[in-house]
């Protein structure tokens, strides 16, 4: 489970990680009572990346400028997800940005530090000078300063950022976390850093162990709706299981309920059954991108068996918005490493349109035209762990 910015950034600044002021902002009236000096940066709370790049992140340099922007935001919805909360922040200015992370290494069971020389919204950039220092023993400063110089820094820099690794050790270690990552983090002028943007994934088995992470895990829960103004709700069939382990998506109310019907007598587990709207042919896209993340993100979910039916070009829109969304996850995952990507098994009936999945070698992706075929193997992959590569 991601926790939003302002909750990773509260955890930095309790371990003592550089962060800027900051104020949370739940309506666009509390700009008025701004106590930060301007300017500042206004910022979605989603927990999903690239909010730089869709608009989520705005400079203003007045109350009236900072209303509007503010405005704009909560109705902005990234990759499926509304804001609840903006980030009001100080501006700062950054002459350099890095990409520090602390990661679990699946394979290897061990943490990885990860260090990029070119940190910021250009993922490719970031990879491609991306270095990594395993931490195979008891952690020293020691790593830090490898990876430090691994990333090409020199001087007081080496120490400043080394120290900051350490921290985000402690942090992923105390809290057993699955992800601690800074990007980016900012180097002004005379040196000095600052953590502008934090993500932190915690470990779902391990939430119970920490009572403070619970408390922001809670705090999470209808993070997700879009605002009542928009008529592009997601509606859940009212019907769920906690034990279930195969999330269901659909197109029609009657559908929904006719899958879960075939799925339940072909012994499958069902947890969830996220219906997209009827008006039909319309697609509202970030639905099925929302319904994908919000499915994505329960518990014990293996596998998603995604079932439309509609005319040719409802099915070739659905395939696009698919595999757009799967293309960001792949992008996402090489940015941050191992993350959770659940089997999805994709039947598009009506279209005859062949999705292609060799599109995504490393993702478990299945298109299967026959219904009865696609419920087989979306039990069949649920009972198989969900992929983390
Ligand atoms: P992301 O796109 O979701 O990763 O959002 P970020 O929080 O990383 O913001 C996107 C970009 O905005 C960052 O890469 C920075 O370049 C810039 N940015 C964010 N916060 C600040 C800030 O406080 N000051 C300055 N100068 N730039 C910022
Ligand atoms: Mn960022």
């Amino acid at each position: 489970m991601d926790l939003l910015e302002y909750q990773a950034k509260e955890l930095f600044r309790e371990i003592g990680i550089p962060v800027l002021p900051s104020q949370r902002i739940e309506n666009p009236r509390e700009i008025k009572g701004l106590l930060l000096p301007y300017p500042v940066v206004l910022k979605s709370q989603v927990r999903v990346g690239g909010r730089g790049r869709s608009g989520g992140v705005r400079f203003v340099e007045n109350t009236i400028d900072a209303i509007a922007a503010a405005r704009t935001i909560f109705n902005l919805s990234i990759l499926g997800e509304y804001p609840k909360v903006l980030l009001a922040e100080a501006k700062y200015d950054a002459e350099r940005e890095l990409y520090l992370a602390v990661v679990l290494d699946y394979t290897a069971k061990r943490p990885v530090l990860l260090g990029s020389g070119r940190g910021g919204m250009d993922a490719e950039a970031v990879m491609q000078h991306m270095q990594q220092v395993v931490v195979n023993q008891e952690f020293s400063p020691f790593y830090g300063r490898h990876l430090a110089i691994a990333m090409g820094l020199q001087g007081q820099l080496i120490e400043s950022v080394s120290t900051i690794v350490e921290k985000m050790y402690q942090l992923f270690v105390q809290k057993d976390l699955d992800l601690v990552e800074i990007n980016p983090l900012g180097v002004s002028s005379d040196g000095k850093v600052m953590a502008l943007d934090g993500k932190i994934a915690v470990n779902d088995d391990a939430i119970e162990r920490h009572r403070d992470l619970e408390l922001l895990v809670s705090k999470l829960a209808d993070a997700k709706k879009p605002p009542s103004s928009l008529k592009t709700e997601l509606r859940r069939l009212n019907w769920s299981t906690k034990e279930g382990n195969l999330g269901i998506i659909c197109n029609d109310t009657s559908l929904a309920m006719a899958t879960l019907d075939l799925v339940s007598e072909a012994k499958g587990k069902p947890c969830e059954c996220l219906i997209l709207g009827e008006d039909i042919p319309t697609l509202h896209p970030q639905q099925l991108e929302s319904a994908l993340e919000q499915l994505t993100q329960s518990k014990n979910l293996k596998a998603i068996l995604v079932n439309i039916l509609g005319n040719a070009a409802y099915c070739e829109e659905i395939a696009t918005v698919m595999g757009s969304y799967l293309q960001e996850r792949v992008e996402k995952k090489t940015a941050i490493g191992a993350m959770k990507i659940p089997h999805i098994i994709l039947r598009l009936g009506g279209g005859n349109l062949d999705f292609d999945v060799d599109r995504f070698p490393d993702l478990s992706i299945h298109a299967i035209d026959n219904l009865d075929n696609a419920i087989e193997r979306a039990i069949a992959l649920a009972k198989l762990p969900a992929k983390t590569s």
